[in-house]
């Protein structure tokens, strides 16, 4: 079976070595003909330049790059610089994000959601780019009300988004009930379900307790359970996370979003099992 439409997301590594590893993971992952690549933005601006290069590397490859834009912190002549370049670069797709707010911050510039961010790339450039947001099936950990988060998705669509990507999750059911809520409230985008492959406990907890993705009782033992020895943690991770994909894909996911760290094996392995269902 042919494997399922993905995307892949990488972060701008620091350093040349960095840069030639993830040269080598993108190598390996452009075999599963990914719609596109996209490339994380560091909290108020701080991988600007890395986020640039290294989206503009991935283009001179002939993929599509899409780079994350996040808005917190910063001014509208900030933001409008970086679209223009991009605009200029030939760029077609952005992941548009608030970004997490810095600790201690207390005046966050120009822009409070990424809701403004989208409707004030929409006024800024027309249909230039295709707009991607974040969307939260186990809801933001801001968020008022699980029913204000709908609606704030809801409001990034009516903004001008064309698609969301959600944060990651290993309850399926969680992401089905999100996407049923959000037919309800008339959210017609396709919402992708984001992938986290499972490297290690440590990690995902530290990641989990950030974003509010929930690991579940059963998933979180059977992992803690493994203790170093990390080759039998990784093989049953990525037995778990093919089921949820297998799941995912059957009952009508769109797409896959895969959160790489930069790496490629297990995520190889992950969609070479989907494939062979
Ligand atoms: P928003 O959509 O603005 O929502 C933020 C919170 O505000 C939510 O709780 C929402 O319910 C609430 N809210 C929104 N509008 C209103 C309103 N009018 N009144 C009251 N409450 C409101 N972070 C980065 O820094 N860089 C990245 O590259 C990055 N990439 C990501 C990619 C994906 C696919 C995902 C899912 C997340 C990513 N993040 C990234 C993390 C993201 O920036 C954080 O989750 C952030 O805290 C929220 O961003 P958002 O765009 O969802 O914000």
């Amino acid at each position: 079976m042919k494997n399922p439409p993905v995307s892949f997301e990488f972060f701008p590594p620091k350093t040349a070595d960095g840069m030639s590893k993830l040269h080598d993971a993108r190598t390996q992952l452009a075999q599963f003909s990914p719609e596109f690549f996209s490339v994380t933005f560091g909290a108020g601006g701080s991988t600007r330049d890395r986020t640039m290069d290294t989206v503009l590397e991935i283009q001179n490859e002939g993929h599509q790059a899409a780079p994350h834009i996040s808005c917190i912190s910063s001014s509208k002549e900030e933001i409008l610089e970086l679209l223009y370049a991009y605009k200029a670069q030939g760029i077609k797709r952005l992941v548009t994000l608030r970004g997490d707010i810095p600790s201690g911050e207390v005046s966050a510039g120009d822009f409070r959601y990424a809701s403004e961010l989208v409707e004030f790339i929409r006024a800024n450039t027309g249909d230039h780019f295709h707009i991607e947001v974040a969307a939260y099936p186990e809801f933001h950990p801001e968020a008022r009300t699980p029913s204000a988060d709908l609606q704030n998705l809801k409001r990034k669509m009516d903004a001008g988004a064309n698609s969301a990507i959600t944060q990651y999750f290993y309850n399926a059911d969680a992401y089905f009930q999100f996407v049923m809520q959000c037919e309800y409230l008339g959210i017609t985008m396709p919402i992708v379900p984001g992938i986290m492959p499972i490297y290690n406990i440590t990690q995902l907890a530290r990641f989990s307790s950030v974003c509010g993705a929930e690991i579940p009782r059963w998933l979180k033992l059977r992992l803690e359970e493994y203790g170093d020895d990390m080759v039998s943690l990784r093989a049953f991770g990525i037995d778990v996370v093919s089921e949820l994909c297998e799941t995912l894909i059957a009952w009508g996911a769109p797409s896959l979003h895969f959160y790489t760290l930069n790496q490629a094996g297990t995520i190889s392995q992950i969609i070479q099992n989907i494939s062979q269902e």
